[in-house]
């Protein structure tokens, strides 16, 4: 068993999903993940999608995990599977709008800041229940809000990263009791190479993992 079957059966166990992170990786290398049966595909920069997917198979879901600005919205929301990163109302409305026009429902997902680090996004906690209200109001027609997305701090110390992901998942349990609760309103996407085990153990049930499937990543 290699490293891609290790991550799948701990998925299975926690009826997770894996988002395979190919950002930086060549096409050939997602080509033979494909091969292995993975079909949600993580990116987080609009140009590099938009390079790579018309060399790959066409049922591939794309999902837009970084920081995404709102005039690249109109280049992705043809086909976007899901955006992990809406962080603020005024990209949730560039997101309506391009959906609407592409005639489109897109999965979008909450980014709550929960990390000590200052450099990650996401949104506090009172910009975050704020919007979620906002959904509730039924503000967003085209938009489909399926849950929240976090990154832990990058440290050792498993304590800090552990409190994190509990922050978060209260989070979406608040939110799913109170504000949205849609039976679609479903996912928690935490947890990446380095603690995707300790996010399955607080509730994740969509986890991004780079590295540890593709290798270290060569920032040019
Ligand atoms: C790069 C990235 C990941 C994957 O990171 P790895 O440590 O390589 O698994 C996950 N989530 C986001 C938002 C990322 O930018």
């Amino acid at each position: 068993m290699d490293t891609l079957d290790k991550i799948n059966q701990k998925l299975k166990e926690y009826n997770a999903k894996l988002v395979s992170v190919s950002k930086t990786h060549p096409v050939d290398a997602i080509q033979k993940i494909y091969d292995r049966g993975q079909r949600i595909f993580g990116e987080n920069r609009v140009q590099e999608i938009l390079e790579k997917k018309d060399s790959l198979p066409t049922d591939i879901q794309w999902h837009m995990i970084g920081n995404l600005q709102r005039n690249k919205v109109k280049y992705i929301a043809p086909f976007i599977s899901m955006i992990h990163s809406v962080d603020s109302e005024r990209l949730l409305k560039e997101i309506q709008k391009q959906a609407q026009k592409n005639e489109r429902v897109i999965d979008i997902l909450l980014e709550a800041h929960i990390a000590k680090e200052m450099s990650k996004e996401g949104m506090t906690k009172e910009e975050l229940f704020e919007l979620a209200e906002k959904i509730g109001q039924n503000e967003f027609p085209n938009i489909q809000c399926r849950g929240v997305m976090g990154m832990a701090t990058y440290t050792d110390d498993e304590a800090t990263v552990r409190n994190e992901f509990k922050t978060l998942k209260l989070f979406f349990d608040e939110i799913k009791n109170g504000i949205l609760n849609a039976s679609t309103f479903d996912t928690v996407s935490m947890g990446m190479s380095g603690d995707y085990e300790i996010a399955l153990e607080e509730g994740s049930n969509m986890v991004r993992i780079g590295s540890l499937i593709f290798g270290n990543r060569e920032y040019k």
